[in-house]
């Protein structure tokens, strides 16, 4: 049952309540506000309490930290699960097949170029004058007995279990898996697939309540930001976002382009037939839920063959992600330059590769680009710890490549229909 504020204001009149109650009242009231909702609070909210508190705000960066080892700790598991559940469940083989493998390939390879071309020229990060790491470990723990908590948080799933003394890493775990299993422990598992789903679907739920700490990071974090820095870092923000779309509509013309040289369909009429999954797309965040939106759309609005509907919105699905691709290296690239450092020729090629694998384990789920994105970091020896600066406009930006997630299959889908329409009888 919903509470409403109003609720607890009435029953206050008749009988006191509780704080309990209207704490309880409360979190309902703050859990039926879409995230984004939740986000843009924790923004304004995070601006006011930068302004009053100064550089005492700094405090505030711990639930970012929190979030971000939570997120670093499922990225390689959350990896792992998708690549080994595409594989396990993807229909490979006949003649589409082999085409399949290098038009993703390239898409991606297109899609990385293209954003590390806008992020490369319109340097969205230079000028923010960002100088030392947002909260260092050592700040907080100076300033902060959280940070003791923080520690023991784990860096990894397995990690506390190979490494002597962790127990209370271990303890992390285990609840948290035991508290995604609860509803599934009658569940029959009678293959090897049906595990490796439970298990991706645990990793998903437990992405979801990490999800559900990001408003409050954010507000942490914009504080901090705010209470240290100024306003010089939402100037760059507010630029990178700016490029990002831009990148992303580059990659959009490109398909376009490439569809109407490369296959019977034409633009125009592509994106009038597919707009469903396009804003399916946009609205969810997630090419996975739209993915049977996408097919339909593909087959039977736009009149592609079953097969290369199936191949490009289903299969390549699983595979295509070039929105995030391209997401990923401009976000390196951008927080490269926002802390002055050039990354080298060899670097951005290692960016390229790793958002790649990156994106190819993104597993079409909202925010999981951002998960991912903690091993392109990694990579290449960008410090982590300024992703948190991203959650910002992470909800946006997740529903604008997502919808190029979605129309990358669409391109694909297109090209392997080729430039005769099957003939259908009426
Ligand atoms: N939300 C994206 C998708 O579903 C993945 C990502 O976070 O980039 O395709």
């Amino acid at each position: 049952m919903q509470h409403s504020l109003l609720d607890f204001v009435d029953d206050n009149t008749i009988n006191r309540p509780t704080t309990s109650k209207l704490c309880t009242g409360l979190i309902a009231q703050w859990q039926t506000i879409p995230l984004y909702g939740r986000i843009i609070i924790a923004l304004v909210l995070g601006v006011i309490a930068g302004l009053l508190l100064g550089s005492e705000a700094a405090v505030l960066a711990v639930p970012g930290k929190l979030v971000l080892r939570l997120l670093g700790a499922l990225a390689p598991a959350l990896i792992l699960a998708a690549i080994v559940h595409t594989f396990m469940t993807t229909q490979l083989g006949g003649p589409l097949a082999v085409r399949l493998p290098k038009l993703l390939l390239l898409n991606t390879f297109v899609a990385i170029l293209v954003g590390l071309t806008v992020a490369n020229v319109i340097q969205p990060g230079q000028g923010a004058g960002l100088t030392a790491p947002i909260a260092s470990t050592e700040t907080v723990h100076a300033a902060n007995p959280l940070a003791t908590f923080l520690e023991n948080i784990p860096k990894s799933l397995l990690g506390p279990l190979a490494d002597d003394g962790k127990v209370i890493g271990v303890i992390f775990i285990a609840v948290a898996f035991g508290m995604a299993l609860r509803h599934e422990r009658d569940r029959p598992l009678e293959t090897v697939g049906h595990l490796v789903e439970l298990f991706l679907e645990s990793l998903i739920k437990i992405l979801h309540w990490i999800i559900a700490v990001v408003p409050f990071a954010v507000f942490g974090i914009v504080a901090s930001i705010v209470g240290r820095e100024g306003f010089a870092l939402f100037k760059a923000l507010g630029i990178f976002v700016l490029s990002v779309v831009l990148a992303l509509g580059i990659q959009a013309a490109y398909y376009l382009v490439r569809i109407r040289f490369g296959s019977w369909v034409r633009p125009g009429e592509l994106l009038r037939d597919g707009r469903d999954a396009l804003v399916m797309a946009f609205s969810t965040a997630s090419s996975t839920a739209t993915m049977p939106v996408t097919y339909a759309a593909l087959k039977d609005r736009v009149g592609l063959r079953e097969q290369s509907a199936s191949m490009g919105a289903l299969v390549g699905a699983n595979f295509n992600n070039d929105g995030t691709a391209l997401y990923e290296a401009m976000a390196a690239l951008f927080i490269a330059q926002m802390i002055g450092v050039d990354l080298s020729v060899q670097q951005q090629v290692m960016i390229v590769l790793t958002s790649i694998i990156a994106s190819v384990g993104a597993a079409g789920i909202p925010e999981a680009g951002l998960v991912t994105m903690t091993m392109v970091f990694t990579a290449v020896g960008l410090p982590v710890q300024y992703i948190p600066i991203l959650l910002t406009v992470d909800w946006f930006l997740d529903r604008c490549r997502t919808a190029i997630n979605v129309m990358g299959d669409m391109n694909v889908s297109c090209l392997l229909d080729g430039k005769q329409k099957e003939h259908r009888s009426p």
